[in-house]
């Protein structure tokens, strides 16, 4: 009998861990596409709203182009 119920508690407890692994997963894939690819910020110069992977940020500024850098 004990058998068995070792058996039980290790399924559930691996039933629980494949369940927060199926909902951990694709937020973190949400997670990751919402602020690589969809944040938006603003260059300093002209305002102008770019994506963070094309923005040209130094000290602590953002600008869209090389042109506004200087
Ligand atoms: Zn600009």
């Amino acid at each position: 009998m004990g058998i068995i119920k070792v058996i039980v508690i290790v399924l559930v407890v691996w039933l629980g861990f494949s369940l927060i692994k199926k909902f951990r997963k694709p937020t973190e894939a949400i997670n990751n596409k919402t602020s690589s690819s969809n944040k938006m910020l603003a260059c300093s110069v002209c305002k102008t709203h770019i994506p963070e992977d094309e923005a040209i940020v130094q000290n602590g500024k953002v600008y869209c182009s090389k042109e506004h850098l200087e």
